[in-house]
């Protein structure tokens, strides 16, 4: 008898044999991590499956080559085969979002965004910040340095979405340096819908007159009009920038279009590719011809040397995300959040903005008494992967939050369609509604394990139904 191995059981079965001669340790977690990401009802919005074909790009030899510079133009010898993945991961990326221009290299969303911001600076003609303050020690810098900084930057001053609202922390908050580069002010979201106030932004703007407007999210459950963003930065005399690292895929797969799609819109877009794209771990950048000089010298500027194995992948990615199974992904995607949306709010529970236009849901659960800490923990013992955030003017913080944040794309990758999302939303409430906070504490709460149990056997049932990498077995015992 003979039995038939897909080509992908061959490809990662073969790699972990070789990984397990050196450290199978190692082997045995990659193998463990496959069995625990089937086995988990996954929820996070920023987290997906990318292809096996994704996956492979990034493990082989790509990875020895240093490539400083860009296609055509190193600083090393014999880059030709890393110019060809480039160019071909570039153009994908071009053509897929109609971009002047795409940088590829960035090796993470966050690192997108520092090429933005520098490239954004050059634009204006800034000589190198450091130099300009006199800052000497770039390593102790001080917040005596930091002053000086920003006023050799003329104070530049950025513009973001709060915290708070589903902004980012790289949209000019403390914690992280672009809140040290830029005196940072936020917009909001109106109290009583939950939507963007545009015009609220507007006077903002006006009051503020920032360098940068910065446009995106990472726990916003609705479309954001990017045109009406533009008109104010325009107005201001702002660069509109768009950090879509959580809908990419959105915006690939058509859904996002018109004044809903950041491209034609803002100066410079940058994006992760592994979150609703559906690609490797890394970042991109997209931009108009005039800011493409500056963003190509993202490196060595900003960043380090480019990942070759990872732009070989950003490029498979890429050319998947361009076939028409993925319009009708990203479509299922915001399908499935909306019946996700729809399951929870039949069950009376209350969702930021009321519901959804995008691929994710915001759980506001203050009002059963829960903090988002206590819900994650609680729905995570009953086998559903949240993670718990803010929500606006939340009065429990940022460390416990009174959110729970869902998203599709990664069940949607599963095959998950519509009502088997009504039937999580309903799992939720479930878990929701048998967890108590235990007396006045934000941490400890009691959950029923009867109801536990119940909702992690159902939970198991739809995962069976839908496998993760169905085309790939580890066990080849009967190999041919
Ligand atoms: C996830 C995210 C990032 C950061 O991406 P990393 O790849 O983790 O650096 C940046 N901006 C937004 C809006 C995000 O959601």
């Amino acid at each position: 008898m003979t039995s038939t191995v897909s080509r992908e059981s061959a490809a990662f079965a073969n790699a972990l044999d070789v990984i397990a001669q050196v450290e199978p340790r190692v082997a045995a977690a990659i193998g463990q991590e496959l069995t625990d990401q089937r086995e988990s009802l996954k929820l996070i919005a920023s987290e997906n499956y990318a292809s096996p074909a994704v996956l492979l790009a990034m493990g082989n030899w790509f990875s020895d080559k240093y490539a400083e510079g860009t296609p055509g133009r190193r600083f090393y010898a014999a880059c030709q085969n890393v110019d060809t993945v480039e160019r071909l991961a570039a153009e994908h990326a071009r053509e897929l979002f109609g971009a002047d221009h795409a940088y590829v290299q960035p090796h993470s969303g966050i690192d997108a965004n520092l090429v933005a911001f520098w490239s954004i600076l050059a634009h204006r003609g800034e000589s190198p910040a450091l130099e300009k303050a006199g800052v000497k020690n770039v390593d102790a810098l001080t917040e005596a340095d930091w002053g000086q900084l920003r006023r050799a930057l003329g104070d530049q001053r950025m513009l973001g979405m709060s915290l708070d609202a589903g902004g980012h922390l790289t949209h000019g908050f403390r914690p992280n340096i672009s809140g040290k580069m830029f005196e940072q002010s936020s917009y909001g979201t109106d109290p009583q819908t939950g939507l963007i106030d545009y015009a609220a932004l507007r006077q903002r703007a006006r009051d503020f007159r920032p360098l940068i407007i910065v446009a995106g999210y990472s726990a916003y459950p609705r479309l954001v009009d990017f045109a009406a963003m533009r008109e104010i930065a325009d107005e201001v005399g702002a660069t509109l920038m768009v950090d879509m690292a959580h809908f990419a895929g959105l915006v690939a797969g058509r859904v996002l279009t018109g004044d809903f799609d950041p491209v034609p819109h803002a100066q410079v877009v940058t994006t992760t590719t592994h979150k609703s794209l559906r690609g490797p771990r890394g970042g991109m950048v997209l931009c108009t011809s005039e800011f493409a000089p500056s963003v190509d010298r993202g490196c060595p500027m900003v960043l380090g040397g480019p990942l070759p194995h990872v732009m070989a992948a950003k490029a498979v990615a890429l050319a998947e995300a361009r076939r028409p199974e993925f319009a009708t992904y990203a479509q299922q995607i915001v399908a499935n959040s909306r019946a996700l949306a729809e399951g929870l709010l039949r069950r009376g529970v209350r969702l930021v903005t009321g519901g959804t236009d995008n691929h994710l849901v915001l759980v506001d659960v203050g009002g059963s008494g829960l903090t988002g800490r206590q819900a994650e923990a609680a729905l995570l013992d009953a086998g559903l992967v949240t993670n718990r955030n803010s929500v606006p003017a939340d009065p429990n913080g940022p460390w416990y939050t009174s959110g729970i944040r869902l998203g599709t794309p990664a069940l949607t990758t599963r095959g998950f369609v519509e009502d088997e999302l009504a039937q999580v939303g309903d799992l939720i409430a479930d878990v929701l509604a048998a967890t108590t906070a235990e007396g006045e504490s934000k941490v400890k709460y009691r959950l029923d394990p009867q109801v536990a149990d119940r909702v992690r056997a159902r939970a198991a049932e739809l995962l069976d139904a839908h496998p993760l990498y169905p085309e790939i077995s580890l066990d080849l015992t009967g190999r041919a």
